[in-house]
This record gives structure tokens, sequence and C-alpha cells, in this order.
């Protein structure tokens, strides 16, 4: 059989072995959330939980869920990362943002031990999906703050590929490094930004294919879900493209073997995955063809551990052998079970454009709504419909809009094209649907 991975066999280990090896490391990282936060020991206290009593995976449902919004919550109450902080200052090597709630980055911190065990898991997830000691990788994600830069460059490193840290920008510049770079190169990238990439090509006039891109690994979007679109990537370039999938406050995780029957989870030993009911919060049986919600809890953290976060990835799970060998639990991504939308690569939150909206007011309400017309991945300009005060008079309105687009782009990173609404033609009496998904 091909060798799975290089250094731990946990990845075809029997559902019985792991939760036995998993088990202790979940006692041992609940212990030390209660002993080094206050943010969790007033959590299990709450929910009247002694913390030594979590001494197996069932265990986990005693405990409540949490969201990205309540460690977003508990950044703003302390310092650096925030309540629930749990390794002291001079023991974090490392600090990435994330997309926050609040429309500003949400700050996480890693240790020298969490450094290594998103590498593992990292290289675990992109040995899965096909990338091996000798590949020539260009990493086109965003070295400034996200996780895809500096964070998955480390572990293209922890496999021994050869990555290049190219990031973002510069299409026409990266196109003649890749013509220069001799023999079989990959790419690194959202697979919308692939697509973009093979424009700008074209309209050089090069062919795409011509620049020997063999490999192509995508993150940061659901795209290649997205009937005809792998196809037209894996065309256009003559390059086989594979999915890998990820979440900033857990580390890439997740990948297609080249069975593509699913993304194997790639966590064991470093993470919990539990399948939800997101509407009652039952914890469901992994099994073939169960859906439902991902949660994580993190079991070998020290610096921002998470305790039962909930993904809002609504999943499809099959338990059922792979051919490729591995054991563990694979997943097809069937949607988000909330409003978070992302634009290459970066999560955009609703709440964020409604925190800038209200930078504009008395012009605008503060009322919007987001308009995804075409179906993921969004490399497009969504429409953004505001709503605008009575009293602003209809000659600023041009002024306006241009005004909002700016300070959106500015703040939120996101270019939207804005529409004005009469004011009083949004809200609703109940709860106001932000996103509207028209495909
Ligand atoms: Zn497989």
């Amino acid at each position: 059989m091909e060798k799975l991975y290089w250094q731990e066999e946990l990845e075809t280990l029997s559902a019985d072995g792991l939760r036995a090896f998993e088990a202790p490391l979940l006692k041992q990282q609940i212990s030390y959330l209660y002993s080094q936060s206050d943010f969790y020991r007033d959590m299990l206290d709450q929910a009247h939980v002694n913390p030594n009593d979590i001494t197996c995976h069932e265990a986990l449902e005693q405990l409540p869920l949490t969201d990205k919004k309540d460690y977003a919550q508990a950044q703003l109450e302390n310092a650096l990362i925030g309540r629930h902080q749990c390794a002291p200052i001079e023991n974090i090597v490392r600090l990435v943002g994330t997309g926050g709630t609040s429309g500003k980055p949400m700050r996480i911190g890693w240790t020298r031990q969490d450094v290594h065990a998103y590498n593992e898991m990292g290289a675990r997830a992109l040995w899965t999906l096909g990338c091996r000691p000798g590949d020539l990788v260009l990493n086109c994600f965003n070295y400034s703050v996200y996780a895809g830069g500096v964070m998955d460059h480390m572990a293209f490193e922890h496999l021994g590929a050869s990555v290049l840290a190219y990031g973002i920008g510069k299409s026409q510049a990266l196109l003649e490094m890749f013509a220069d770079l001799p023999g079989p190169k990959c790419l690194y990238s959202t697979p919308s930004y692939a697509v973009r990439l093979a424009n700008i090509a074209e309209d050089a006039g090069i062919a795409p294919a011509s620049l020997n891109i063999k490999k192509g690994f995508f993150s940061g979007e659901a795209g290649l879900q997205v009937p005809g679109y792998r196809q037209k990537i894996e065309n256009t370039w003559g390059m086989s493209s594979h999915d890998l999938y990820g979440m900033a406050e857990l580390g890439c995780q997740s990948a297609e073997c080249k069975h593509q029957s699913g993304m194997h989870f790639c966590g064991q030993g470093y993470v919990i995955a539990e399948l939800m009911d997101p509407d009652t919060g039952a914890v469901k049986k992994m099994q073939d063809g169960e859906k439902g919600e991902l949660v994580y809890t993190s079991i070998r953290r020290e610096a921002s551990p998470l305790l039962r976060l909930r993904s809002h990835d609504f999943v499809e799970v099959q338990t059922s052998p792979c051919a490729c060998g591995r054991t563990g639990f694979r997943f097809q991504t069937l949607g988000r079970s909330d409003d978070m939308f992302v634009v290459k690569g970066v999560n955009i939150f609703p709440t964020a454009i409604q925190d800038i909206l209200y930078d504009l007011q008395p012009k605008l309400t503060g009322e919007y709504q987001v308009a995804l017309d075409y179906a993921p991945p969004f490399d497009y300009a969504p429409r953004l419909i505001a709503e605008v005060a009575h009293s602003t008079h209809s000659a600023q309105y041009n002024e306006l809009i241009k005004q909002t687009e700016d300070l959106v782009k500015r703040k939120a990173a996101l270019t939207v094209k804005v529409e004005l609404a009469a004011q009083g033609s949004i809200a609703s009496e109940h709860k106001t649907k932000r996103v509207l998904r028209n495909y």
C-alpha cells in the first residue's frame, strides 16, 4: 500500500483505537483549560461540569458549544488574545488573524508546540491531497495577517516540499516567474485565483497549459465542489486539482485523496470532531450518509485552545473504508449553516459590513442586505443594498454610493457594488435576512 504519511500511524487506527489514544489527551486538555483561563473555568462552572469528569469523547456533550463570536467577545474584554488565552506571552511565538465578527481580525496565538501541531496536521492533509517532497510550490495566499500565508507555508516545508513565498497580487510577474522556473510546478491558491490568473495569462497571449503547472492545491473556497468548475480549471491549466479544507482557528486539517471520495479528516490526535444537529445541538453518530454541522475541540493546544467550536459547515459524512487505507471519517461540505460568506479566502461577516454602514449615518440608515447573485466561488463584487435616509437629497446619491464602496473596500477588504434602497424597505419585523443567495 502507498505510504500514507511518514511519522504517525494515527490515520489508519480503528475508531476504537483512535478514541483510546485521544481520551487521555482530552482529559488533560480540559484540566489545562480549567486551570489556565477564566473564560473556560466560568464556562465549566456554569455548566456544573467537573473537569475531571471529561474522560471520553461522549463526555464532551456535557459542555456548551462555542462560536467564533464568543472568542471575538472574549478578545474585546482582554488584552492580546482574550480571556481564553491559556499560555503566557513568553511562550507565544506566532500570531495570525482571522476574519472577525467585529470587522477587525480576531487574533490567534501559537506556541512552539501549537505550531508543530499545525505543521503536522497540515503536512498530513497536504500529503493526502498528493503533495510530495520534490514538489515546487508557489504559495499565492496572503502572507499578511492570515493563516494561508506563513502558517500553510510552514506546513508545506514540514512535509518537505520546496515552497516559494509569493503572496497575492503581481499576477503578471507571477506568470513570468512560472515561465522562468524549470520543470513541473504546483500552485497553491484559492480556486478562483486560478481562474483569474488563467484569464490574465490568456489576455497576455500566454497559454496557461504552456507554463507546466502540474498540480493545483486549492483552499479557502468551496469552488472545487461546483460542477464544471473543477473541470474548467484542470482543462485550462492542464493540471490535476486537489481540495484542501481548514479553518484559521484550527489549521488545514482535511483533504481529498486521489480517490476523490470526500475530504479525509486529518486532525487525529490533535482535534476531536463531532457531528451536530445545528437546530437542536444534539450530537449525531458519525455514520455513512449522516448530515450535520462539524464541531471541533482541540486536545493538544496551548495558546488559543478551542472547546466545541461550531464550524457552521454543514456536511455529509462517510465512514466506510476508502481505497487509500485511511480510516478516519470523510465529508462533503453541503453549505454554511449561517450567513458568513468567503470572498477570495477571507471570511466576511455581515455584521462587519453593518458596522461600516453605521459610520455613514445619518445619510444611510444602517439597514442593508448583501446579494450574492451567482454560485460560489464568490470571485465577483456582491451587491450591497443599503437603505438611504429620507433626509438625504437625491443629488447626493452618486457621491454616497462611491463613499460607501470605498469605505467597505478599505475597512473590510471587500469590493461591493452599492445600490441604494428607500428608507424602511429592508428591515422586517422578524429577523432581517442579511445575505441573499440568489443562485
Ligand atoms: Zn482516501
